[in-house]
């Protein structure tokens, strides 16, 4: 197949038809020249699945290089979708930040950019820039819905948990929370994001579109649970879509939580870290959520950290050790 330019102002080209029906594995060529290949290109991986009219949705995993829970349970789908179920368009990006997932980090190796933070884009920027630039205009544009499937990573653990915000728009609103309830993680949380700036989520939101995420496990690895969660999240929010035509797999009933500001816990001194509860602990105001000590003053008393509010221990650092400015613990308060 030829790759042929879709606009001159994106150096990414493509030798997928995103108005034919049919299964297409096919790729964004990202041109990439460096010391062993002058005149080489990136070829990051995207499949589509289209038969006929019906809603378009963009599944996304790789956001950050370190979450596999996307990642795998895309893969398993671009292996055993049967496009004549499909109604629509699904479009399948297994690895949104390609170099990052090819590097097992959470940021690209190439440019050092969080692609999470990167939205807009560029056409002219650094290749994560060039990514979101290209994902913003030539696919955001033609979706109806956006399911982006996030873990921790290598540094933080979460409760499995799917992820929307708070919207100005209650049909907008009411839309999210409905597919949010579909994927049936056990817990959805209307998150008060610290850095919303630059987020697919927020690019996706901003054109009053559905957007999903998730935040499932974490360390850097997945379990069988995670990908479970995430592979039948995945499948029900499609049906719920009407894109697949099948019987929802049934995830579970969904607990929704909120993060008012506070519930943001940051170590304000770096050292040894000691999370001194559980995932999915229910707190009180004042509990001792984690001790940070100094190994340089074995007499020194640990630092505390307190929970700010009653509420249920959703994320933890995992490290085992923790710097100034640091997120250590988020709470979410049940809705
Ligand atoms: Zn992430």
């Amino acid at each position: 197949m030829t790759s042929t330019s879709l606009d001159l102002r994106s150096k990414i080209s493509t030798n997928l038809d995103y108005t034919r029906d049919g299964v297409q594995h096919g790729h964004l060529t990202i041109p990439h020249s460096r010391n062993d290949s002058p005149w080489g290109s990136m070829l990051m991986p995207v499949s589509i699945f289209k038969n006929g009219e019906g809603p378009s949705i963009l599944l996304t995993g790789g956001n950050h290089g370190d979450e596999y829970e996307g990642p795998i349970a895309l893969l398993k789908l671009i292996q055993k979708l049967d496009v004549a179920k499909v109604q629509g368009q699904i479009i399948i990006i297994p690895a949104l930040n390609y170099p990052a997932v090819k590097s097992g980090t959470r940021l690209s190796p190439l440019d050092g950019a969080n692609m999470n933070r990167a939205f807009p884009g560029d056409p002219d920027g650094s290749i994560t820039f060039m990514i979101a630039d290209y994902v913003q205009r030539f696919i955001l544009s033609r979706v109806d819905a956006v399911i982006d499937i996030h873990a921790g990573g290598k540094i933080m653990n979460f409760l499995p948990t799917a992820v929307i915000h708070n919207l100005p728009d209650p049909d907008q609103m009411a839309r999210t929370k409905a597919a949010a309830e579909a994927f049936g993680a056990p817990n959805c949380l209307i998150l008060e994001e610290l850095d919303a700036r630059g987020m697919l989520d927020t690019a996706v939101e901003e054109m009053g579109k559905v957007f999903v995420s998730t935040e499932l496990g974490g360390g850097g690895t997945s379990t069988p649970e995670t990908i479970r969660v995430a592979e039948q999240g995945i499948h029900d929010t499609l049906v719920h879509f009407g894109a697949l035509q099948a019987a929802p797999l049934g995830n579970g009933k969904t607990r929704f939580l909120e993060t008012p500001s506070n519930a943001f816990v940051i170590a304000d001194k770096a050292g040894m870290f000691e999370f001194a509860c559980n995932l999915g602990d229910t707190v009180k105001e004042g509990d001792v959520l984690a001790r940070v000590f100094d190994i340089d003053r074995p007499a020194e008393a640990a630092a505390e950290y307190r929970a700010p509010c009653d509420g249920i221990v959703i994320h933890r650092h995992l490290a085992g050790l923790i710097n100034r400015g640091d997120c250590l613990s988020v709470l979410g308060i049940p809705v």
